[in-house]
């Protein structure tokens, strides 16, 4: 989705993961900026971060968010949300009653936007990556994945057990571990940046949700 965020990040991380999967046929990107680029035909979505108010009334003025819940509930896609992604995608926002932007509400999850603070509290965090899926990657065999959270959320509970978990963080010893990375079906979201990264485990693994081989 190319309506504001790290949308070309992606096209670059993906493109480059494609060449990494030998039966990966040939990757077509396309931008999509109205419900008419959302074709039938294509199977994947990315839903970037980037700022989730801003992408939320782009979707509402240009009349998105039915298409694309639509789009997204089609058996044969698959969509991944970033961070902002990861808000929009999530069915319950903290603070939604509050004036809290709407959200596209696929996933059954509750999640905090800014949950780590404002845009000076970013960081980066050595997640241990608990999906079989993704610690089997031949190409990699590392526990950790190197995680950027910029003004990231996080999903503070799963309200279907359909939700699988694959990453949660717990900053101080103290603190209540967060859902950083989710799978429900044919939707992943994570709260931080793959796409920032040299890393293509993530990018890999939802190309390989679109082929029907995770
Ligand atoms: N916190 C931002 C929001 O609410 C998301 C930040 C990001 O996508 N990097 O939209």
């Amino acid at each position: 989705m190319a309506v504001q965020g790290a949308f070309l990040e992606h096209q670059v991380a993906l493109s480059r993961a494609a060449k990494e999967i030998p039966q990966c046929p040939a990757l077509k990107i396309r931008e999509v900026r109205c419900a008419e680029d959302m074709t039938a035909d294509m199977k994947g979505l990315i839903i970037p971060g980037g700022e989730s108010t801003t992408i939320s009334l782009f979707l509402r003025r240009n009349n998105m968010e039915e298409p694309l819940k639509a789009w997204i509930g089609q058996q044969d896609h698959v969509t991944w949300g970033t961070c902002a992604g990861m808000i929009l995608l999530s069915k319950h926002t903290e603070h939604q009653k509050q004036g809290g932007q709407s959200s596209l509400g696929v996933t059954d999850t509750l999640v905090s936007r800014n949950y780590f603070g404002r845009q000076v509290n970013s960081f980066e965090a050595d997640l241990p990556v608990t999906a079989c899926s993704l610690l089997d990657d031949p190409a990699s065999h590392q526990e950790y994945f190197r995680a950027v959270f910029i003004r990231a959320p996080a999903t503070l509970h799963v309200t279907a057990p359909s939700v699988e978990v694959l990453a949660a963080l717990r900053l101080a010893p103290e603190q209540h571990p967060v859902i950083v990375a989710f799978r429900q079906g044919n939707v992943l979201s994570t709260a931080f940046h793959p796409e920032l990264t040299d890393d293509l485990r993530w990018h890999r693994y939802f190309l390989k949700m679109a082929l029907c081989r995770v």
